[in-house]
C-alpha cells in the first residue's frame, strides 16, 4: 500500500488541487491506514475536463481496437490479483477469498463487454418508398461513476467496463472509505494501454467531489450505487441537469423457504445470503421468511453455522471480518436495539463478538426470530451481518409479506414444486428472482431493482444501452 494516495487523472497520479488529504481507517484495527487525496470541485473540473478531451479518440478508435484494449486491461488485472485483492481486502475488511474473487469478476466484466462489442449495433427499419431509415448507437461522452463501499471493484467495474467499450470515457468517484482499490484499477488499466484521460479516478466525499461531478456540464450520464438517501440526492441533482442516471440502490430482500425445500442446501444458502460480505451486500437476503413447520429447525441449522464463524481480522484466519465503516457499526448496533425493543428475540449473536477486543468494528453473525413484517428490521435495510426470520403459513402470506417493503432488488425461493417456483417468480417483486440458489447469475445476468431499489440494469447486455444514446437517421432516396 502507498503512503500517500494521490487522484489519477490523464494516467498519471496528481495531487489535489488544494492539498487537502483525509485519513483512511483500517476497519479491522482502527488504525490509520494511510491518507488519500481529498476530490474537490476543482479536481472534478480537471479529471471531467480531461475524460472530455479523451473522447473523441477513445471513441474513434472504433470497437475492435477498443476491445482488444480492454481485453488487455482484463489480463492485467488478473495478473495483479493477489496484490488487488489483499487491497481491496484490506480498505473494506474482507475476507481475502472474497476480495479475490471480486478481482477475478473485475477482469471478466472488462473481457465480457469486449465480447459484445461488435453487438452495438442499431436497426434499418421499413420506412416508404422514397426513405431509408436507420438507427445507431452513439456514446454520451464522460459518464460519472459514484460508487460505495462495500464491493468497490466490482461495483466501479461493471459501470466502467460497458461504458467504455461503447466508446465513452468516465470519471470515477469511489468512496472516501474504500478509495485504494478503485485507484489502482485505474492505474493498471492505464499500464495496459487504456489511453489517458478515458478512465480517471477522483476519490474524494460525496456532498463534495460526488456532487460536483454529477453537476458538472460535461458529465452527460452518471451511474450511482448507494443509498436511497443518496440516490435521492443524485437523483435530484440529475433530474436539473436532464441527463440520464442509472440508480442502483438498498434492499430488504426475501428469500422465502416453503417446507418441501432441500433444506440441506436452503439453509447454509440462506445464512451465506446474508452472512456473506458481514451481510454488506446490497443484494443480501436480509430477510428470510421460512414456512412454520420448518422454522424451528432451520434457525437451529443457521445458528450452528453461526457458531462456527470466526470473526475478527481476516488477515488472521477469520472467516468474517468487520464492518467497514464506524459509521455502518453505529448503525447496525442501533438496529440490534431496535430489535430488541420491537419485541424481536436473538437467536444468536446479537452485538460484538465475545472475544473481539476492544478495536475493530465488529458484529457477531445475529439472528432475529420472532419477527413480524412491520418492525422497523422487517423493512429497513440494515446492512450488516444480521438476520430476521419471519415465519409465513402459506404462499399467499409469502408473497405479501415479500412484497411488503419499499425495496426490490432481489429476492429467492426455495420449494421442489416447480409450479410453486414459476408462479412465485412471476409474484414477487424484485430485479433478480433466484430459484432453489442465492446470489445467482454472473457478469451477462441484468441486475437492478423494482421500487426504491432503483431504476436503469447493470451487468449484461442491458447495461450497454444505458451507456449509449439511439440516432435515427432519416434518408431520402431518389428515384
Ligand atoms: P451512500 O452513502 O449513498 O454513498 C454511495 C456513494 O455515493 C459514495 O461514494 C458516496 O460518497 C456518494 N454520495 C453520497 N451522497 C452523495 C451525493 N449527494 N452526491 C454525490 N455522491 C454522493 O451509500 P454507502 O453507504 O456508501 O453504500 C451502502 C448502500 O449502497 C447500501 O444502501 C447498499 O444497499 C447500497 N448498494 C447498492 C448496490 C446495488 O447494486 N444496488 C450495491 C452496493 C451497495 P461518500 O462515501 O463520501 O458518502
Amino acid at each position: 500500500m502507498k503512503q500517500q494516495y494521490q487522484h489519477f487523472i490523464h494516467g498519471q497520479w496528481r495531487a489535489p488541487s488544494d492539498g487537502r488529504y483525509f485519513d483512511k481507517t483500517d476497519p479491522a484495527t482502527e488504525e490509520n491506514l494511510t491518507s488519500v487525496a481529498r476530490g474537490s470541485a476543482a479536481d472534478i473540473d480537471a479529471a471531467v475536463r480531461d475524460s472530455q478531451a479523451a473522447f473523441p479518440s477513445w471513441r474513434a478508435l472504433g470497437v475492435t481496437r477498443r476491445a482488444e484494449i480492454m481485453r488487455q486491461v482484463a489480463a492485467a488485472i488478473r495478473a495483479e490479483t493477489e496484490s488487488l485483492a489483499a487491497l481491496q481486502a484490506r480498505e473494506t475488511g474482507k475476507a481475502l477469498a472474497r476480495s479475490r474473487n471480486d478481482v477475478v469478476v473485475t477482469a471478466r466484466y472488462f473481457d465480457y463487454y469486449a465480447d459484445l462489442a461488435h453487438s452495438l449495433g442499431g436497426e434499418t427499419l421499413v420506412g416508404d418508398p422514397g426513405s431509408h431509415t436507420y438507427t445507431v448507437r452513439e456514446p454520451y461522452g464522460v459518464c460519472g461513476n459514484i460508487v460505495p463501499w462495500n464491493s468497490p471493484l466490482q461495483q466501479a467495474s461493471r459501470g466502467i467496463a460497458p461504458a467504455l467499450i461503447a466508446g465513452n470515457t468516465t470519471v470515477v468517484k469511489p468512496s472516501e472509505e474504500t478509495p485504494f482499490s478503485c485507484l489502482e484499477l485505474a492505474r493498471i488499466a492505464s499500464e495496459a494501454g487504456l489511453p489517458p484521460g478515458v478512465l480517471n479516478v477522483v476519490p474524494g466525499f460525496g456532498a463534495e467531489a460526488g456532487a460536483a461531478l454529477v453537476a458538472h456540464p460535461l458529465v452527460r450520464k452518471v451511474t450511482f450505487t448507494g443509498s436511497v438517501r443518496g440516490g435521492r440526492q443524485v437523483g435530484a441533482m440529475a433530474a436539473e441537469r436532464i441527463i440520464p442516471l442509472s440508480l442502483e440502490l438498498g434492499g430488504k430482500s426475501a428469500n422465502v423457504v416453503f417446507d418441501d425445500a432441500d433444506l440441506e442446501a436452503a439453509i447454509p444458502a440462506a445464512y451465506g445470503a446474508i452472512m456473506g460480505n458481514a451481510g454488506q451486500i446490497c443484494s443480501a437476503g436480509s430477510r428470510l421468511l421460512v414456512q412454520r413447520g420448518i422454522h424451528d429447525r432451520f434457525v437451529a441449522g443457521l445458528a450452528e453455522l453461526a457458531a462456527q464463524e470466526k470473526v475478527g481480522d481476516t488477515r488472521y484466519g477469520a472467516t468474517m471480518g468487520p464492518l467497514t465503516t464506524r459509521d455502518q457499526y453505529g448503525r447496525v448496533l442501533s438496529y440490534l436495539d431496535i430489535a430488541r425493543d420491537e419485541g424481536a428475540r436473538i437467536a444468536c449473536g446479537g452485538g460484538r463478538p465475545e472475544g473481539a477486543g476492544p478495536k475493530g468494528w465488529f458484529i457477531a453473525p445475529t439472528v432475529l426470530i420472532e419477527v413480524r413484517p412491520d418492525m422497523r428490521v422487517a423493512r429497513e435495510e440494515i446492512f450488516g451481518p444480521v438476520l430476521s426470520v419471519i415465519a409465513f403459513d402459506d404462499e399467499a402470506e409469502a408473497v405479501e409479506i415479500a412484497n411488503g417493503t419499499e425495496y426490490g432488488l432481489a429476492a429467492a425461493v426455495w420449494t421442489r414444486d416447480v409450479n410453486r417456483a414459476l408462479r412465485m417468480a412471476g409474484a414477487l417483486e424484485a430485479g433478480q428472482v433466484y430459484v432453489n440458489n442465492y446470489h445467482g447469475g454472473g457478469v451477462d445476468a441484468p441486475f437492478g431493482g423494482f421500487k426504491n431499489s432503483g431504476y436503469g440494469r447493470e451487468k449484461g447486455a442491458e447495461a450497454l444501452h444505458h451507456y449509449t444514446q439511439i440516432k435515427t437517421v432519416v434518408m431520402r432516396v431518389s428515384s
